[in-house]
């Protein structure tokens, strides 16, 4: 199978995630809209692409009518996004990219079904994306549902459930770590949806110990705009708060 734009990578699984925050991001330099082909690499675009959008200073690259002819005929998007459905968290416009650099998939609270699975694998495997990121957000709707219905004990109607339910184990987490804010509980849903994710999917799983794709979970600021990194894999070093720390994988 044909790796495209990551000739030659052939990192040891080893190998860690250099977690940066907002604060640190890389600055915008170099060859700031080359296709990355490494989880390093597409970390640190997304993180010079949300410092951009933060700043105010956005270059929507990668939107002309130019690129949009030249990537009619493929697609090798540099990271996955497996985010929060919310229309505030649109990953091109937090990013600052444009066509054919990001797979998107989005259900509330970032909930992980087997579409989204396949989705992630089709990305990972076929378009060879080497980094998957779990993007949610504070004041989560999809999460205060979940625990306005958890602590009520009556469920929704329809097919919430489903989004309820996903989300009830990181409520439970949150809990037995003494966690209430709801922001920290978001954080720990972010972490518990990585290692879920690794979890359910072997295929995904198998790609990150080959060193070939790595995992992060980011939570946004509705109000800055900017996003911290709460988990990664593989990582040693997640500059989140405690209790989404150690929910991390290490
Ligand atoms: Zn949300």
């Amino acid at each position: 199978m044909s790796r495209p734009g990551s000739p030659g990578t052939q990192p040891g699984p080893e190998r860690t995630l250099p977690v940066s925050t907002a604060g640190d991001a890389p600055a915008d330099v170099g060859t700031p809209f080359a296709a990355p082909a490494s989880p390093e690499q597409a970390l640190a675009e997304l993180h010079a692409g949300n410092r951009r959008f933060v700043t105010g200073a956005p270059r929507h690259p990668n939107q002309d009518a130019g690129h949009r002819a030249a990537v009619a005929d493929g697609q090798h998007p540099f990271a996955v996004i497996v985010g929060c459905s919310d229309s505030r968290l649109a990953a091109e416009i937090i990013f600052d990219r444009g066509l054919g650099d990001l797979f998107v998939v989005r259900t509330a609270g970032h909930t992980i079904g087997p579409e989204v699975l396949g989705s992630v694998e089709y990305a990972v495997t076929v378009l060879g994306t080497p980094l998957v990121v779990v993007l949610g957000h504070d004041s989560c709707g999809a999460v205060q549902a979940a625990r306005a219905a958890d602590a009520t004990g009556t469920p929704p109607v329809g097919h919430l459930c489903a989004v309820v339910d996903a989300v009830v184990p990181s409520l439970r987490r949150a809990a037995a770590e003494g966690v209430d804010d709801i922001d920290r509980i978001v954080d720990i849903h972010i972490a518990h949806t990585v290692e879920a994710m690794l979890g359910r999917s072997a295929v995904l799983a198998a790609e990150v110990a080959a060193g070939r794709c790595g995992v992060v979970g980011m939570s946004y600021r509705l109000t800055a705009g900017e996003v911290r990194t709460v988990a990664a894999v593989p990582s040693r070093a997640v500059d989140a708060p405690e209790p989404a720390a150690s929910a991390a994988l290490a």
